[in-house]
């Protein structure tokens, strides 16, 4: 099989054997723009490469050879030959991976060629420039020598020797380093500098980049070998790189940056500052010009935003790469709708451009990047939850205050922080991974959180955290990233957020074009007003047992879980039927006429049950009964395993009463609203259920309360009746459950967990090794395990449909992923149901896995 290719025989299409640099700069020469003629060694190569032990057969190094002698007769020049042929040898993968492999430029370059191109470009100086430049970035890239020392050895000898002999220095540096020769055959330095780059596909920083942006490390780098333009040769020469649109705010100028008389690499060295791009006009009008224009057609030809890379030789352009630009979340938003108005793209060519994860940044703003450059970096946890936020560090939640901006510190949260979480502006935590409690209840709430943060110790007694050094105590300023997961000390500038004109353009066309409705997770009224806000049509998951937590309504719960006394637990009823009442009549308001799924109580009683001594305390003092029988009957209550204890429905079948008083408030909040003039549509979901007998069981309970509730009101209203899939029992048996619901709702947490047989929040101790041993690809609390868990959604999907009145959705964490949306776009749910921070990206994927 052919393994290189000319330019001439490839194009955008062949980019996963090409690579990203080889496909584009084929592309650009076929639509007849200025490209230095070059092969591209393909990516199955570099892969015969490492199966081959690492060294490159014999057959592509003859291979490679013919193509040469074809680039020579195509350029006119050769390697070693009158007319000397210099090529840049380039890295390029099929998916762009900036700054992780490597580039070597004026190879061919031995003391030969040098006095040729003396003679030719009648310029001592610039000759050996080249030279000393290509002994430089040889040494570096192929042999591992520091650029330092050709940089301090230039410094030291600068103006002191004559050219040939700094380049004799040099070669003796790279022998004194390397113990070898520098090597004088064209042809031996290109076959090394091919070997190395193949080589720079493994290296650390490419594998650490892959395994981070999920790219698959089996697809190899293809290598470009293209003739050399010179930048540096005179006033009339130069070197930038430009987009066609503002990456940043996405206005439609090209924006960009270049350097007259220098080479690619000292953009980014930084040696010299480069000038905006506007000032080529007056310095090379033409040039600027004829820029302007290609740009223009690249934009066209690609659809969209381009990252050019360009070089002048003695004022004449060339372009030397071109790829779909990286942009800001704005930018991508704004760029999107443009094209579309401009004609460029069609409404669902613009949906598919952006990215749906990047979203939750709009609404939350960033840290301005000069104020990040100038911050204390104190160290780095998980990011959590998108978004940023700045705060005194506070480590405890009772101390979190409404008047001050805080970031609650903790080793690690549980239920009873919500109100700490609800206050604080970030959190931070020392244990837990992206999916723990904290990192699950901020994203909930849009707030940013940092999770996993081992490297902070907390002194609660002392009230202050030591963390790489640094000692931070309660009331200092810190500032945090949900984005990287990064802490800093202080106040970091922010971003405005931006929910803007564009973006609800967007949206709208999206909602146009997705099939799967969009619904929220939202617990309160606050959150139902967020996410109704952001487009959430009705709530898909309203998860009760929130609400408890609430105000001084804990204590009602705890004195109903804890009496023994009938009357008292009648009472203690009775007032959570009014308070939940209460509670629903709310958010049905919010929600208008729409859906509202209410999940009935869930968690095991224990959760809601006194920990610290003051409170068993005030418990025993209410119930009228001593410490130490509180002590026992807090203990009796507790679960050796509560993930799988006495919890969900199971709660139903000991206690029935609990449902029911639950039942009758959404029913009577439900006709209140009825009666207001509201045609709200509560449903009632039961989590956990693991059968159809024991569905009947509760279900037969509710109806005869929810019967009791009409008689008593004199009037009906319609309502469903549901149950969460999360246990692999029901999803085998959904034919059996299916006949008795009006719908299923999975709980794809609790079904990752149970079908897995991993806890959430312990797998974070060993799923690191999962994914560096390449076991598991992604995170399965992120992103649905569609190998396994997905097989059990999809059959469930499958037995629940025969009955044909059935409806489906989902209302995990994974609701609100675009990966795991695509999937159940494919099985065919309805609806999916995310935190109200997640509407948006929700809505775009959805929209896109429609397309
Ligand atoms: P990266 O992938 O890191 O951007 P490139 O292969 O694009 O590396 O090379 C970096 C820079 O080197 C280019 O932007 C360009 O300025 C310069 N360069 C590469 N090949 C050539 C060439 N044939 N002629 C002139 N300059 C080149
Ligand atoms: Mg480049
Ligand atoms: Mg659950």
């Amino acid at each position: 099989m052919k393994k290189v290719y000319l330019f001439a025989e490839g194009n955008k299409n062949m980019i996963n054997l090409l690579g990203g640099k080889g496909g584009n700069l084929s592309e650009m020469k076929s639509i007849g723009l200025p490209i230095p003629e070059g092969i591209i060694i393909s990516t199955e190569a570099c892969k015969e490469y490492y199966k081959n032990e690492r060294v490159l057969s014999t057959e592509l190094k003859k291979e490679i050879l013919e193509q040469i002698d074809k680039l020579e007769k195509l350029t006119g020049k050769s390697f070693e030959g009158e007319h000397p042929l210099l090529v840049s040898v380039r890295s390029g993968a099929p998916v762009s991976m900036p700054g992780m492999m490597d580039t070597i430029l004026n190879l061919g370059m031995n003391d030969e060629t040098a006095k040729k191109m003396i003679e030719i470009f009648k310029d001592e100086d610039f000759v050996y420039d080249l030279y000393f430049r290509f002994i430089q970035m040889f040494s570096e890239i192929v042999m591992g020598v520091e650029k330092e020392l050709f940089f301090k050895l230039r410094e030291k000898l600068k103006g002191r020797l004559s050219n040939l002999e700094l380049i004799n220095k040099a070669k003796i540096m790279y022998w004194e380093e390397t113990g070898e020769f520098f090597p004088e055959s064209a042809k031996e330095q290109l076959f090394m500098a091919i070997n190395s780059i193949f080589k720079s596909w493994e290296n650390e920083r490419a594998k650490v980049y892959r395994r981070i942006n999920r790219i698959d490390d089996s697809m190899g780098t293809a290598v470009v070998i293209q003739e050399m333009v010179f930048g540096n040769l005179n006033e009339k020469s130069g070197t930038g790189v430009a987009f066609t649109r503002n990456p940043s705010t996405g206005e439609k100028n090209i924006f960009g940056e270049y350097l007259l008389k220098a080479q690619g690499e000292d953009i980014v060295a930084g040696i010299r500052t480069p000038e905006a791009i506007e000032r080529l006009r007056e310095e090379l009008p033409d040039i600027y010009e004829e820029f302007v224009k290609i740009a223009c057609i690249l934009e066209k030809h690609n659809k969209d935003m381009q990252d050019i890379e360009f070089t002048i030789e003695d004022g004449k352009l060339f372009l030397l790469q071109t790829r779909n630009g990286k942009r800001s979340p704005y930018a991508a938003i704004k760029i999107a709708v443009d094209m579309v108005k401009e004609g460029l793209l069609t409404k669902e060519e613009a949906i598919m451009k952006v990215d749906p994860a990047v979203l939750p940044q709009l609404l939350h703003g960033n840290f301005e990047p000069a104020a990040l450059k100038n911050a204390t970096l104190l160290g780095k946890g998980l990011a959590g939850s998108a978004g940023v936020a700045i705060g005194r560090v506070v480590f405890a939640s009772e101390r979190v205050h409404t008047k001050e901006m805080t970031i609650l510190v903790r080793e690690e949260t549980s239920p009873e922080d919500i109100k700490g979480i609800s206050l604080a502006q970030g959190i931070v935590t020392v244990k837990g991974g992206a999916t723990s409690h904290g990192a699950v209840v901020a994203r909930g709430m849009g707030k940013c959180c940092v999770t996993g943060c081992g490297d902070i110790k907390i002194d609660d007694i002392r009230r202050e955290m030591t963390i790489n050094g640094y000692t931070v105590k309660e009331g200092e300023f810190i500032s945090i990233s949900g984005y990287t997961g990064e802490i800093y000390l202080g106040k970091v500038g922010l971003t405005k957020p931006q929910f803007d004109d564009n973006l609800k353009e967007f949206v709208s066309w999206c909602k146009e074009i997705k099939r799967l409705g969009i619904r929220m997770n939202a617990d309160t009224v606050t959150d139902a007003q967020l996410g109704k806000g952001f487009g959430a049509e009705g709530i898909g998951l309203c998860r009760t047992e929130h609400m408890f937590f609430q105000k001084d309504k804990i204590w009602t719960i705890r004195g109903m879980i804890l009496s023994h006394d009938t009357d008292e637990v009648a009472r203690a009823l009775e007032k959570m039927h009014q308070l939940q009442r209460e509670d629903f009549y709310n958010i049905f308001k919010v929600v208008e006429n729409d859906v509202v799924i209410v999940r009935l109580l869930d968690p095991p009683l224990h959760e809601f049950l006194p920990k610290e001594q003051k409170d068993k305390e005030k418990m025993a003092e209410i119930l009228g009964v001593s410490l130490e029988e509180i002590e026992r009957r807090v203990r009796n209550l507790k679960d050796e395993n509560p993930m799988l204890g006495h919890r969900g429905c199971r709660l139903a079948v000991t206690r029935p009463e609990l449902y029911n008083v639950q039942a009758r408030a959404i029913i009577e909040a439900g006709i209140q609203c009825k009666r207001e003039g509201l045609d709200v549509k509560p449903e009632i979901m039961i989590p956990l259920i693991i059968g159809a007998k024991e569905l009947l069981f509760i279900k037969k309970n509710l109806i005869t309360e929810i019967e009791k509730v009409f008689e008593e009101q004199g009037m009906r209203i319609d309502y469903k009746l549901g149950t969460m899939m999360e246990t692999p029992r029901a999803c085998l048996l959904a034919d059996e459950i299916g006949a008795e619901v009006d719908f299923f709702s999975f709980g794809t947490n609790d079904l990752t967990q149970t079908t897995m047989g991993l806890s959430r929040d312990d797998s974070v101790k060993f799923m690191p090794e999962y994914y560096e041993n390449g076991i598991l690809k992604v995170e399965p609390f992120a992103t649905i395990d569609e190998r396994g868990v997905g097989k059990l959604v999809k059959l469930a999907v499958e037995l629940g449909r025969k009955n044909p009145h059935i409806e489906m959705g989902v209302c995990g964490e994974h609701g609100g992923d675009p990966k795991s949306i695509e999937f159940f776009e494919q099985v065919g749910l309805d609806y999916v149901s995310c935190s109200p921070f997640r509407v948006l990206v929700a809505i775009v994927a959805a929209a896109q896995s429609h397309i």
